[in-house]
C-alpha cells in the first residue's frame, strides 16, 4: 500500500503509486452522482465505523451528554467522504506551520506590542481588558515563563478566484477536534479502501493525520521538562462540554498503557477541572508550585477559558490569575493568549511589523504571502469601502468559538451606527477581507441523516511549538481539521453547529 502523505513532519514527502509513478490526481467526482443503494451502505458503515472507534460527540438532545461520558453519545457530524484539495496548497499550509509558531513565540515575549495593539480595544471590550490586566500583572513581577508550550491551530480558506491561501485566523487557545480530526482521517480511507472499486479513488492521497497523538506526544514532553514526576496535565473544562470525547481522545493517549504500538505509552496522569473548581481547590506554594486537589500540575492544557461565559463570577478570573501566576506551564500563557487575538492579527498583517519579530526574509514572505486584507476601524478608507461593498467584508471582534463575527448588510448597518454614534465601540472590531472558497457538491451526515449539499471547506492545520529557555524541543506541525460548512452558512463552527468534521483527497 502507499504510504499517505503525512502532516506532521517538517518535510512533506512525495506521493508515490506502487508502480512508482506519480498518482493521476483525479479529484473526488460529484458524490450527488452515487447511487441511492451504494449511499446507504456507505452511510450506514460510517455510522458503524464512528461509533466503535469514538468518532462522538455529546448529543444535545440528551440533557446528561455534557457532563456525564458514556451517556448520550451520537457521531461526529461528518462529510461522508473526503472533498478535494490541492496538494501544492495543502504542502503551503503545513510549511507555514512552524513559521507561525515562531511568530507567536516572538510575539509573546514583546509585553508592550500586546499592550499598545489592545489599547483602544480595552477600553470597549471588558473581556479583553480582564486579559490584559492579568498580562500587565506578569509584566509588574516580571514573570518570565521559561518552558514556553503552544497547540495551535491555523484556519485557511483557498479563495477561488486568486487562488490564494489565505488565513482566516490563528488559534492559540483551546484549539478543538485534535482529538476527533485524526479519526476522520481514518474513517474516510476506511471508506475509500473498502468500496474503492465503486468510488474509483485512492485512499493514500489522503494525507496521515496524526493530529491526537501529536498533542499527546507534546504535552508529555512538556511535562517531561517540568521534571516532576508526580505531577499531572491539568485540563481546564467548562462545566458542560459535549465535546469532550475530543478532549478525552488526548488525556487517554496521554494516559493509557497501550499494548501496542508501545511509542505511545506516556504514562502521564491527567486532571480535568473547571476554573471554579481550580478557585476552590488550587493553591500556589512559596515556590510558585501550583496545586490543585493536592496534585501537583506541571502543565495546564485550556479547554476552557476563551470566552466571556467561561468566567461567570469573579472565582474564575481568580483562577485564572492563580494559574498564570504559577510555575506550571501554560497551554497557552496569558501571553500566548493575547497574541491569537484578531486584533493582533490585523496588527501583524500592517506593513513593516513581521519584520519586528522574524529576521528570516523568506519566512516573512510566506506569511504575508497568506494575510488577507485586514483593517482597523479606524481606516476611514476601509470603513467607506465595507459601507459601499458590505458583501466583501467580515466584522469580527475580540472573540473565539464561533458564531460572533458579522457579515453582509449587518456589517453596513454596524459600521453607520458605529460611525453617527462617534463611539469608541468601534475599536472591538476589525475588518476583513470576505474570502470566497470554491463550492462543491457533497454529502453531510447529521445524526444519523445524510444531506446532499454544495459546501465550502476550511483547512486548519495543528502545530506545537515547546521550548525551555534557548532550546527549542519542539516546532512542528501536527495533522490537521478539515471542516466543510454548508455554502449558504456564514459562519463554520462545528460545534457551533455550523460545519461538520472532514479530510482532504490531494489533487
Ligand atoms: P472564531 O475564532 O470564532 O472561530 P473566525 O475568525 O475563525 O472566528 O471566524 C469564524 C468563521 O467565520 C470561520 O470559521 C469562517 O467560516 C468564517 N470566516 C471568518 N473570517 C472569514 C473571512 N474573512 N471570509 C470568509 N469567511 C470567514
Ligand atoms: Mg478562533
Ligand atoms: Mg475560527
Amino acid at each position: 500500500m502507499n504510504s499517505p502523505p503525512k502532516c506532521g513532519s517538517r518535510s512533506i514527502p512525495e506521493i508515490k503509486t506502487t508502480t512508482q509513478q506519480s498518482l493521476v490526481k483525479t479529484p473526488m467526482s460529484d458524490p450527488h452522482t452515487i447511487d441511492s443503494e451504494l449511499l446507504q451502505k456507505l452511510v450506514y458503515d460510517a455510522l458503524v465505523w464512528s461509533s466503535l472507534h469514538g468518532l462522538v460527540v455529546g448529543d444535545r438532545n440528551v440533557q446528561r451528554s455534557g457532563s456525564t461520558p458514556g451517556v448520550g453519545l451520537v457521531h461526529a457530524p461528518i462529510a461522508l467522504l473526503p472533498n478535494s484539495f490541492p496538494e501544492s496548497h495543502w504542502n503551503q499550509a503545513c510549511e507555514l506551520a512552524p513559521i507561525f509558531n515562531e511568530l507567536v513565540d516572538r510575539v509573546s515575549l514583546d509585553g508592550k506590542f500586546l499592550q499598545d495593539t489592545l489599547s483602544r480595544t480595552k477600553k470597549v471590550d471588558a473581556f479583553t481588558s480582564r486579559l490584559l490586566d492579568i498580562h500587565s500583572r506578569m509584566l509588574q513581577i516580571g514573570k518570565k515563563e521559561d518552558i514556553r508550550l503552544g497547540l495551535h491551530r491555523s484556519d485557511y480558506m483557498l479563495d477561488e478566484n486568486t487562488n490564494l491561501l489565505l488565513q482566516i485566523e490563528l488559534n492559540t487557545i483551546s484549539c478543538s477536534f485534535s482529538g476527533l480530526s485524526c479519526l476522520v482521517s481514518d474513517l474516510h480511507r476506511s471508506l475509500l479502501s473498502q468500496y474503492n472499486k465503486h468510488l474509483g479513488v485512492e485512499s493514500g492521497r489522503i494525507p496521515t493525520n496524526n493530529s491526537a497523538s501529536k498533542f499527546a506526544e507534546v504535552l508529555a514532553k512538556a511535562w517531561k521538562e517540568y521534571n516532576n514526576p508526580s505531577a499531572v496535565v491539568m485540563v481546564v473544562v467548562q462545566p458542560e462540554e459535549r465535546n469532550m470525547y475530543d478532549q478525552h481522545w488526548l488525556g487517554t493517549t496521554l494516559t493509557e498503557k497501550y499494548p501496542f504500538p508501545l511509542i505511545n505509552t506516556h504514562n502521564v496522569r491527567t486532571i480535568r477541572k473547571t476554573l471554579a473548581e481550580i478557585d476552590a481547590h488550587g493553591k500556589t506554594l512559596s515556590d510558585g508550585t501550583l496545586v490543585v486537589d493536592s496534585e501537583t500540575v506541571a502543565v495546564i492544557y485550556f479547554r476552557a477559558g476563551y470566552a466571556p461565559t467561561d468566567y461567570p463570577s469573579e472565582s474564575e478570573w481568580k483562577a485564572r490569575l492563580l494559574m498564570e501566576e504559577s510555575s506550571a506551564i501554560k497551554c497557552p500563557s496569558i501571553s500566548y493568549h493575547l497574541t491569537g487575538t484578531k486584533k493582533v492579527q490585523q496588527e501583524l498583517a500592517k506593513p513593516n511589523v513581521l519584520e519586528r519579530f522574524l529576521e528570516n526574509k523568506d519566512d516573512i514572505a510566506k506569511l504575508r504571502a497568506c494575510f488577507a486584507g485586514l483593517w482597523s476601524l479606524d481606516d476611514s478608507n476601509a470603513v467607506k469601502n465595507a459601507i459601499e461593498q458590505p458583501g466583501g467584508f467580515v466584522m469580527k471582534p475580540q472573540r473565539e468559538g464561533g458564531g460572533n463575527n458579522i457579515y453582509g448588510d449587518e456589517v453596513k448597518e454596524t459600521l453607520v451606527r458605529l460611525q453617527k454614534e462617534g463611539s469608541e465601540e468601534e475599536a472591538a472590531y476589525i475588518l476583513m477581507q470576505r474570502i470566497f472558497p470554491k463550492v462543491f457538491p457533497t454529502l453531510l451526515v447529521r445524526e444519523g441523516i445524510c444531506y446532499k449539499e454544495e459546501a465550502i471547506s476550511e483547512l486548519g492545520v495543528f502545530s506545537a511549538y515547546l521550548r525551555n529557555n534557548e532550546k527549542v524541543i519542539i516546532n512542528d506541525q501536527c495533522g490537521y481539521l478539515m471542516r466543510t460548512k454548508v455554502s449558504s452558512s456564514n459562519e463554520g463552527g462545528v460545534a457551533a453547529g455550523f460545519a461538520v468534521l472532514d479530510s482532504l483527497y490531494l489533487t
